[in-house]
């Protein structure tokens, strides 16, 4: 049947129409800029709309500071530094996440130890952390991963019974719920991000949320020259960075918080539709997705091709197929730890090659995991009947 022609062999596509264009904006951003340049105040000391930022997105995820910064990953070596990691020390991740999460940490010669993902949520898995903790362990980084809440009950355990510090690496997730409460702020420090793609964003952008005094201190410090918060202004007690963001990147998240609360509200109903959807497909599988995770950012929406069709067939090749039938799917990360950067800074660190076991982020990676961007989520209910048709069409080729 010519319909069932996939588009890549020369049929009809499922879908022609665009998903929505990202970021979203209007006048409010428009003005709130233009009110920042007439001012003059446009950052540095000069701070009107940083403040207001700083406690309203504070205030969102439960947290008592909030730190703006120029982006999310020197935030998140920022929060390692505050936590007191030093040179050698260790920091358990997930290496199944963006690059940022171990360069935060190779950026002062932290060690990055990569334990692997739950195969069903791909978020780190607490079952693998204790055989990871050496002496020179000194963190644990959650990632919460597409938007979607990482256990922190059960890492907050652990980290409290090892001695650990426990910090959230909540870029992808700002506005998620764990058990009820914001994500960000439920480990000792938790950073997030407003870099373009991020579901918050103003292009660029990074933020630190805590309930802790002494590392809301640290932390402003660090990303203040060594400042000392209420000190002098030529009284430098550390090394730090200039890390402040602009007035104007805090002009257009004033902007964008706005539309934040319905923008997740339509991802998740969209994405439970989808799930709904996708689930009906033989072959294809969806993320668990746990009771506790009151609230998910859904900044990506991730399913899977089943293992059994999987093994058969090139990542790559399906992804085409879905991608030539007008749905934006891509295919995601190389695991941290088959990155070569990483495995090479690593050993130029510590002098040793460092080998980690992760074959579930592996094979996520290589084999089964697709992802659709928070945009495509933004777009009409009707839709998701086109992802869900598209992929339903490709894999029936594939099993056929
Ligand atoms: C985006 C991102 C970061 C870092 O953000 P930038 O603002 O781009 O530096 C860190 N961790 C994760 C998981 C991210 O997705």
């Amino acid at each position: 049947m010519k319909s069932d022609l996939l588009a890549s062999d020369g049929g009809m596509p499922v879908r022609t129409a665009e998903f929505p264009q990202w970021p979203v904006f209007g006048e409010t951003e428009e003005r709130l800029l233009l009110e920042t340049l007439r001012s003059g105040k446009w950052g540095g000391a000069n701070r009107s709309k940083l403040p207001e930022l700083e406690e309203k997105i504070a205030a969102l995820h439960g947290a008592r500071h909030g730190l703006t910064m120029v982006n999310g990953t020197l935030s998140l070596t920022v929060a390692l530094k505050a936590a007191g990691v030093q040179p050698g020390d260790e920091v358990i991740m997930p290496s199944y996440t963006f690059i940022a999460t171990a360069t935060s940490a190779l950026l002062f010669g932290a060690i990055p130890v990569f334990a692997d993902v739950e195969p069903d949520t791909l978020l780190l898995d607490p079952e693998q952390i204790e055989r990871l903790i050496s002496p020179r362990t000194k963190a644990i980084v959650a990632v919460n991963i597409a938007g979607a809440p990482a256990d922190m009950t059960r890492l907050k355990s652990i980290a409290v019974r090892r001695g650990l510090v426990l910090i959230e690496d909540s870029a992808q997730a700002i506005g998620a719920e764990w058990d009820g409460k914001p994500v960000g702020a439920l480990g000792d420090i938790g950073s997030i991000s407003f870099q373009s793609s991020k579901n918050l964003t103003a292009g660029e952008g990074g933020m630190l949320l805590t309930n802790d005094d002494k590392l809301a201190d640290a932390a402003w410090s660090l990303s203040n020259v060594g400042r000392v918060r209420g000190g002098e202004w030529y009284q430098h007690e550390r090394i730090g960075w200039n890390l402040r963001m602009t007035e104007f990147q805090a002009a257009v998240l004033l902007g964008q918080l706005t539309r934040l609360e319905e923008q997740l509200r339509h991802r998740e109903r969209n994405a439970e539709l989808l799930t709904q959807l996708l689930e009906e497909i033989d072959g294809v599988g969806v993320m668990r997705r746990r009771p506790l995770q009151t609230r998910h950012a859904y900044h990506l929406y991730m399913f899977r091709l089943e293992p059994e069709l999987a093994v058969r067939f090139d990542k790559k090749e399906a992804i085409g197929k879905i991608n030539a039938e007008g749905i934006p799917v891509s295919g995601g990360y190389v695991p941290l730890n088959r990155n070569t950067a990483i495995v090479e800074e690593t050993e130029r660190w510590t002098g040793r090659k460092q080998v980690w076991d992760c074959p579930n982020s592996e094979r996520a990676s290589d084999k089964e995991v697709l992802w659709l961007s928070q945009r495509v989520l933004l777009a009409e209910e009707g839709d998701m009947y086109d992802v869900a048709h598209a992929v339903r069409k490709v894999v029936r080729h594939l099993q056929s």
